[in-house]
Formats: structure tokens, sequence, C-alpha cells
């Protein structure tokens, strides 16, 4: 038997299948999916390499298969191959996020991790003489398994006397292996499931019989935070445990806290919980994605590669906040995880429910337009708290009125009630907006990257220059280099400006401030919020990671400082995002039995995206942002795919632009269902002195363009030019 392997080498091969004999000894345990050592080339290791196909002959003179190690499933391979068509890139690095996470050759190996624990092994032989002694074993007679700390602890004798136990053979010492579970110290009472409400019940039922009847349904729950989506979530995954099936559930990496996380702890205890985020450690990584493998943890709660978790039998897949872009993979393979999601609810002939109070526009569109999602609305809060207050400040008025502060005067004068009602605020401001670059105000001279075409940004925190795309620090400037000028300006970020302001308008208050500047390993998002909530401090300044999740009852304020600023980036889907983040943050005020205000001060008072966030309808905000969808032939419509080229040499970047687009447009030209747009320079043209140039193709993906594209990747690659770089994105999150 010849096996088909793919060799996981990072060289720039794309997707090449080598032929490789399969020895007697292991032609039983090799089949589709198996990893396998082979060797390859000159090269004096072996490589590792995946089977993804098995044929009787080979036309070519082949090596032997060394050995074998961990299996993927035939179904893992057959996704992997379908990601490399979706996403052009290569099958090995779609197979290597699906592998045990520490396991990769290449990397030193994750060792389980073992512990000394004692057992009682001859309690007759020998003579026991001290009182300490016979103390100890009694202890571990009554607790087999314990440590040694554990005994000194308890038993007030010290780890010498334990040892002399051991050596004349009262004791034995066992290694065992202990599972580095990050939930490990957590206490949490258990909680008792509500009643369902009609609706709920409604949109339960509809999955249910889809999970009943093995079927593959894609649902959309549409339903305001608030609206009780979370608590058919628990239900549904508690069914799929009780027909002994497994479920992944999807959060965006924000909302991964712990409250969340104790929510399903309190529903279903910690033993069958596995959770994956970036920020465990490779150890943890690894020792989730075996309990889960072995079927011990049959509920995964993760960020989007927990897509990818080995689970058995599953029986549901729930994406929570199913408009939220950290589901897209912006790194090498591009994935987008609500894409596997449904590719996997279809080989698993299971239900995949995607669930947000402000839908992505495809989704919904999909949902009441086709028949590829049912919609499932919720209306009601589940909780029936209330809705709040919003209003807009137009900001041209405050200027023209002589308000030149970051504060309009309405804003100023409900965070003065505020204060006075000891309730608190939470003020958002979009860094994006506020850029905070260095300028001179004689000249115009700005800092620049010296190795990306992109301004340096000031941190008043360290009082120094950064750019934000490469790390590159800088000193800064206090004279102009081009005109010798010293009236040089500071724009420092945004939030630290704006709590300068907030204490020079309120002195008595206190403030706490959440942006990349003060949030840290040590000092994280969560604990920020959580030293706000508990403290009770007046108020908090922050950037978008304010918008997620948490609960405060207290909070019946929410300011949006300048609404604009996601409305001026340069990609289709800012008006989406801006929507979505207004009502998120209008979201946070008033979920306690406090009734709540939002202010919107913005200098585009009639946006349509605004004006929907203000009347905090989403069906408003869709039916005029689907139209312009439409007339400009974005997605829902189509696909947007950017195919970026990058190189050291400027001329070189070009020319491989230009003869790409030259090729691609022979096939499309007279296709009317795609457009090819001119490559051009990209936003930012030079990162890392790296020139990039980039090119957009506007179609459906049908087989016909990916296979196109595919080949003309394949011929770049071959054609082997040391230092260009072509990727392809689609649908990306950043169009730069
Ligand atoms: P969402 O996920 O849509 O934001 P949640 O499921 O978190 O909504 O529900 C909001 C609040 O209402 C929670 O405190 C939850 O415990 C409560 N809740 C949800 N469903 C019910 C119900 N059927 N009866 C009573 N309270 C409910
Ligand atoms: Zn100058
Ligand atoms: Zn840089």
């Amino acid at each position: 038997m010849i096996a088909q392997v793919i060799i996981n080498t990072t060289a720039k091969k794309l997707n090449t299948i080598f032929d490789y004999n399969i020895p007697k000894d292991l032609q039983e345990y090799i089949s589709i999916g198996t990893k396998v050592m082979v060797p390859f080339g000159r090269k004096k290791d072996l490589e590792e390499g995946f089977v993804v196909g098995l044929k009787e002959t080979s036309e070519y003179e082949v090596k032997d298969i060394a050995k074998l190690e961990e299996n993927l499933t035939e179904k893992q391979i057959e996704l992997a191959k379908w990601m490399a068509k979706r996403y052009f890139c290569n099958v090995s690095d779609c197979i290597k996020i699906m592998q045990t996470p520490g396991t990769r050759s290449k990397q030193n190996k994750i060792q389980d991790k073992m512990i000394n624990t004692i057992y009682l092994k001859d309690m007759q032989s020998g003579i026991i003489k001290s009182e300490k002694q016979q103390k100890i074993l009694q202890f571990v007679k009554e607790n087999e398994g314990v440590t040694i700390p554990e005994i000194e602890l308890f038993t007030d004798c010290s780890r010498a006397i334990v040892n002399t136990l051991i050596k004349n053979g009262f004791l034995e010492v066992v290694e065992t292996k202990v599972e580095r579970n990050p939930l490990a110290n957590k206490k949490i009472e258990r909680t008792q499931k509500y009643k369902l409400n009609q609706e709920q019940q409604k949109a339960y039922d509809k999955i249910e019989s889809a999970m009943d009847q093995k079927k593959y349904e894609q649902f959309l729950i549409y339903g305001i935070t608030g609206s009780g989506k979370t608590e058919i979530y628990l239900q549904l995954i508690e069914k799929a445990i009780k027909k002994n099936q497994s479920a992944i559930m999807l959060v965006p990496e924000i909302s991964l806290t712990p409250q969340m996380i104790e929510r399903f702890i309190a529903r279903f205890g910690k033993e069958q919980i596995a959770v994956l985020h970036s920020k465990l450690s490779i150890g943890e990584r690894h020792d989730e994605w075996e309990r889960i493998r072995q079927n011990k943890a049959r509920i995964v709660i993760g960020a989007r590669s927990a897509i990818f978790a080995p689970v058995q039998n599953l029986g549901i897949i729930l994406i929570d906040e199913e408009h939220d872009s950290s589901y897209k993979s912006e790194a090498n393979p591009r994935y987008h995880a609500k894409e596997i999601a449904n590719y996997i609810a279809k080989q698993e002939e299971i239900p995949l429910v995607l669930g947000s109070a402000t839908p992505d526009i495809t989704t919904y569109y999909k949902a009441i337009k086709t028949d590829t999602i049912t919609m499932l609305e919720l209306t009601k809060r589940a909780n029936e708290a209330q809705l709040p207050k919003v209003e807009i400040i137009d900001l041209k008025q405050e200027l023209a009125n002589g308000n030149h502060s970051m504060l309009s005067m309405d804003l100023y004068s409900e965070i003065e009630k505020n204060l006075k009602n000891k309730h608190q605020t939470i003020l958002f401001l979009n860094r994006r907006g506020y850029s905070t670059f260095v300028m001179c105000r004689e000249c115009g001279y700005t800092v620049k990257c010296r190795n990306c075409n992109v301004s340096m940004t000031y941190h008043g925190y360290q009082n120094k220059l950064k750019c934000h795309y490469c790390g590159q620090e800088e000193p800064i400037v206090t004279t102009c280099p081009e005109c010798g000028s010293k009236k040089i300006r500071y724009f420092g970020t945004g939030t630290q400006k704006l709590e300068q302001e907030i204490k020079k308008q309120f002195p008595s208050s206190t403030t706490i401030r959440m942006d990349t500047d003060t949030v840290t390993k040590k000092n994280s998002h969560e604990q920020i919020l959580n030293t706000f909530k508990s403290q009770n401090i007046d108020i908090l300044i922050g950037t978008q990671m304010v918008v997620k999740g948490h609960h405060f009852p207290n909070v019946t304020l929410v300011g949006v400082i300048a609404a604009d600023s996601s409305l001026n980036i340069d990609d289709y889907r800012a008006n989406e995002r801006t929507f979505q983040i207004l009502t998120q943050v209008a979201g946070r005020a008033g979920r306690g039995n406090l009734p709540g205000k939002v202010i919107i001060q913005t200098y585009n008072p009639q946006d349509f995206s605004i004006q929907s966030a203000q009347k905090q309808s989403y069906k408003d905000f869709y039916e005029t942002e689907i139209a312009l969808r439409k007339q400009l032939k974005y997605p829902p419509f189509c696909d947007i795919i950017v195919i970026r080229f990058e190189g050291k040499n400027e001329g070189e970047v070009k020319a491989l632009a230009l003869e790409s687009y030259n090729k691609l447009y022979q096939y499309v030209k007279n296709n009317e269902e795609i457009s090819l747009l001119k490559p051009m320079p990209a936003p930012i043209d030079k990162i890392q002195n790296r020139y990039r140039w980039r090119m957009i193709l506007k179609g459906n993906t049908t087989t016909k363009i990916n296979e196109l594209l595919n080949n003309l990747l394949k011929e770049i690659y071959s054609q082997n030019q040391k230092d260009l770089r072509v990727m392809v994105d689609v649908n990306p999150n950043n169009m730069n």
C-alpha cells in the first residue's frame, strides 16, 4: 500500500503530496489522518507528515514510512482540505491547528505534569519507634495518595521523618499524573435552570427537534442583551449531555470572563467543562485538549480555535455574539470560525446555533431572505429590565456655542448629577478616532516610523513614541527635524486626555482608566472592571474593551465621547461596526433596577448608524445597510477577497502584483459576476521595511475562482522568488 502524505513543512510548496510506502507491520494502523514520521530529502531527522490519501501503487520510487504517531480523523483531514481551498493556504497549516497543543515535533514536547504521591507499603515490617512515625502512617492509611507537603501540613511532622519511613519500606512513592486544570481552584454553588418563557421555549423546541432528528440546521437566535439567549444555550447543552453527546460553545475571547465561565460551572459542575483561550499556558491547553479527547470534558467553551477541539460525539455547536470580529483569524490559516462550525455541523449532522443582539448583516440577511438559516427571535428582556434612554448631541453645535471641551453641556450636567446621586458612569472613547501623533505646528511635520509608513503614536504614560505596526520605539522630539521649530504638539492618548479633563472638571471624583496602556498581564481587563465595580469608583474611562459582557447594576450613565471615529475607517463594515459598538455600549447603562441614560456625542448626528443606535433598532439599521450593500456589491451579495503582495523591493512587488492581475484578468473579464480591481499600493504601503500592494476581487467564490487563485499562488510559489510573498484573505477584518 502507498500512503499519500502531506509534509508539515513551512516550505513554499503549496499542498504538494508525496507518496510513501507503508511497511507491512504498519499497514493495519494507518488510515487517512494518521500522523507519520518520514524521511524527507537529504534531511537527517525524520519529518512529520499526515496521511491524506491511500492508493495501491505509485509511479515513483518511494521510501518507507518510518513510524506513526497521533491520529486525526478522516473528517478532520477532509475539513483541512476544504479549508486550504477556501482560505488559500497549506493543508498542513490547517492540520497543525487541529493537533494537541504542544505536541508538534519541532516544538519541545509538553511533558505530563507528574507529582509524587505517597501510599502505604507495609505497616508491619520493622519496628516503628516514634510516635510521630505512627502518626504519619495512620494519616497515610486514611488518606492514600497524599503528597509530602500535605503530610507535613496535617501531621505537623517534618519531611525527614516521611523520608525515613520511605527508606525503611513502610511507605512508597508513586508518580501520578496531574491535570493542569485552569478551573481547579474554583468553588461555585450549583444553580437550577429557569423555566423558559414562551419565546425562549419556542426557540428551544425548534433546535431540540433538529437535535432529536440528528439533522443539520443553522439557527439564528436574535434577541437583545438580557433576552435570555444564554439560558437557552445552557439548556441545549444540558440536552446534549443527557443524550451522551458533547457540545462546543464559542464566545469572543474578551467575553471569556470568569463570570461567564462561572455561569456554566454553576449549571454543570467543573468536571465536564473544558475552557480554551489564549491566556492558558501551553501545558494547560495540552491537558484541556486531552480531557476533551478522552471524553472526560464534554462541554467545550472557548474562543475561535476551540472549534477544532477533538470532541467525541458532538451534538451541537453554539456561537455567542456571532457578529464578533474575533471569530475571523488574521493569521495563517485565515479562517472564519463560523464557516468552520458550519462545515462541521454538516459533517456531523447537528444543529449550529448563532446568537446575537446585533447579528452580522450577512447572517441576518440569510435568516430572513433565504432558507439556509432559521430565524428565532426573542423580543423581551428575560428579567424585565428596561432599555435606557438614548440622546444624541451634535458636537458641531457645541463648538458653535463656544464649548471646546471633550464634554458637551448635557454630558457634563448628567455626570454632575450622577456624582451627586452616587451612581456610576462609563465614558467610552473609540481609540482609533483620537490617533495620537506628534506634529510640528509650524510646518506640519509628523514623526513617522522608519520601518513603516505610519505615524508614530505618542504614549504619554511612558513618554515615548511607538509604532503600532512593528513596535519600534523612539524618544520624544522637542525640536522639529524639518524646520527647527520648537512648537511641537503632542496629542496624548484620547483616554488619558479625557481622564485629565474629568479630573479638572470634577476634582473630587474617582476615576479608573482602561486602555492598552493600563491593561497589562498583571492588571487585566477583568481586574480593572472588578475594581470599578467593587470599589464603586465614580467613572470608568475606556476604549472598546469596556463594551463587552459585564453587568454593573450601579451604572446609570454611559457617555460616548465621539461616535464618529469608527465611521471613518476604510472598510465596508464601518457602519456595521459603529452600530454594533454603540448598541453594546448603550447596553451597559441601567442593567439593574435603576433606569439608564446614554449620551452619544457626534459630528454626524444624521448618520443612519448613529440614529438607529439611538432608536436601538437593529431592523432600521439593517434595512438601510442592506440596501447600500446591494448597491455597492458587498457581502452578503459577494465575497471580498483581498490579495496582498509583499516584499523588500518595491519594484518587484509592483511587478508581481501587475503580472498576477493580468493573469487573473484573462479569466474574469468575461464574467459579469466578478469584478477585479486593479492592484494598488495598500493603504499602509510599508510595514517593517516591506512594501505592500493589494488587489481586490469581488464576487462569489465559486469553485472556478478558487481554482484559479490557487493555481496562481502555486505558480508564484514555484517560481521561488526569495522574499516575495502573496497572501489571500477572504472577507478580512482589516482591509489594510
Ligand atoms: P442574554 O444571553 O440574551 O444576554 P441571559 O440568558 O443572560 O440573556 O438572561 C438575562 C438574565 O435573565 C439573566 O440574569 C438570566 O439568569 C435571566 N433569565 C434568563 N432566562 C430566564 C427565565 N426564563 N426566567 C427568569 N430569568 C431568566
Ligand atoms: Zn517643523
Ligand atoms: Zn514600524
